[in-house]
């Protein structure tokens, strides 16, 4: 793109940060940004038309890790990672309710459940066993034991006749929780250009040159918030991973209220606004889902129809109104990338499917990483 004068002069000159991604992450340190720098100049630069990853496509579940979760981190975490893993995404989505209010991000306490299916009678039995275990690990963060069995009051078919619930887990509605993330960082003055890749970057030592698929500029500081796309401009160890979902139409009568978890959370599911959303089943063909192409597939579409067929809506007659898919990236670890990766380049990403609870406390992070 050929800029004018004035395009240079007014959007791209004597930048002091400038941002890769909108989503929870990228917006989250540019609000954090702001804060510390009430004069900064502030760019944020996102690819798609609205944010594109994982931010505004994900179930909204305001979690900490289900009993199974917990229990299968701390075979590959110490007790003391796995605690601070939980601390942080307490303490995140306490951030993110403080920042934007309840009611701007349709936060509701509703309990999230752990079901187990017939055929993980062992699963239930193991975890069972260490319900006291973790509530005592976990004390010092909920100040109350976190997890509790409860019976299968929903009537779900198939399963365990109880659930083992965390009683402080929420939900909240993404669609707003972003739409207040982005409105509040308008009104702090942070410019955000949507339909803008960023190709690559040059640290010269002095500066940063940013190349984009519309201009390239320079700017004192850049911040790579680019979560399941990061290896596009990063040599970190994240891995895209697809996360494919579907909603009913509105469902009368529909009793079911809180989140949901199913073998061992690789699906999951939620009311929302009479509906139920469902997701999950990467673990059907993990490869395949190893992509940052949007798309879903016959495979887990297939397999979260029959899930809600058998086992969520067994009695009642619905519709799906339509399915999407988000990006994730992951690792082997659970816990995030936050760090400088030369003298003016910082990142923070691989938040994982708990993006969310920790979001907002890995852009904050991230912004006084070089503050
Ligand atoms: C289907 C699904 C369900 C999920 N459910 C939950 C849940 O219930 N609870 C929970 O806590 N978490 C959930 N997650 C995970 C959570 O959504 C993510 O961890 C979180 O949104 C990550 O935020 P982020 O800002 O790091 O990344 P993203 O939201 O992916 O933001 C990265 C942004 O960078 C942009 N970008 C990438 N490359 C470039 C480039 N080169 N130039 C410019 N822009 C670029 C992308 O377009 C994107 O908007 C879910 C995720 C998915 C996909």
């Amino acid at each position: 793109m050929n800029l004018s004068y004035w395009e240079q002069k007014s959007w791209f000159s004597n930048i002091d940060f400038t941002i890769v991604g909108s989503g929870v992450v990228g917006l989250n340190c540019a609000l954090e940004l702001r804060r510390m720098h009430p004069k900064a100049r502030i760019l944020v630069l996102e690819k798609g038309k609205l944010p594109q990853g994982a931010s505004t496509k994900n179930a909204g579940f305001a979690c900490f890790g289900s009993i199974s979760e917990i229990l299968s981190d701390l075979k590959t975490h110490s007790e003391q990672e796995v605690f601070q893993l939980v601390q942080d995404r307490f303490d995140g989505i306490q951030s993110l309710r403080t920042l934007l209010g309840d009611n701007a991000i349709g936060y509701q306490n509703n309990g999230g459940h752990e079901l187990f299916l017939n055929k993980d009678v062992a699963l239930y039995e193991s975890c069972l066993g260490q319900v006291e275990y973790v509530n005592g690990l976990l004390r010092p963060v909920f100040g109350k034991d976190a997890f509790k069995v409860l019976p299968n009051r929903f009537k779900f078919s198939g399963i365990n006749g109880n659930y083992i619930s965390q009683i402080y887990e929420g939900q909240i509605d993404t669609g707003k929780m972003m739409y207040s993330l982005l409105q509040l960082s308008y009104q702090k003055d942070i410019n955000i250009l949507n339909g803008t890749e960023v190709n690559s970057f040059e640290d010269t030592g002095a500066e940063v040159l940013v190349k984009t698929d519309n201009m390239d500029f320079t700017t004192n500081k850049l911040l790579i918030a680019t979560n399941g796309f990061a290896a596009q401009l990063l040599s970190e160890n994240v891995e895209p991973a697809r996360a494919q979902v579907l909603i009913t139409k509105p469902i009368k009568g529909l009793n079911i209220k809180g989140t949901f978890h199913l073998e061992e959370g690789y699906y999951y599911f939620r009311n929302i606004d009479n509906r139920i959303l469902l997701g999950g089943g990467r673990n059907l063909d993990f490869k395949a889902e190893e992509t940052t192409e949007f798309g879903n597939t016959h495979l887990v579409q297939n397999k979260l129809n029959q899930l809600l067929k058998t086992v969520i809506l067994p009695e009642q007659s619905y519709e799906i109104d339509y399915n999407w898919s988000g990006i994730m990236g992951v690792g082997q670890q659970k816990k995030p990338i936050i760090k400088q990766v030369s003298d003016n380049v910082s990142c923070g990403v691989r938040l994982g499917g708990m993006g969310i609870a920790i979001g907002s406390i890995v852009g904050k992070n991230l912004a006084n990483l070089i503050a």
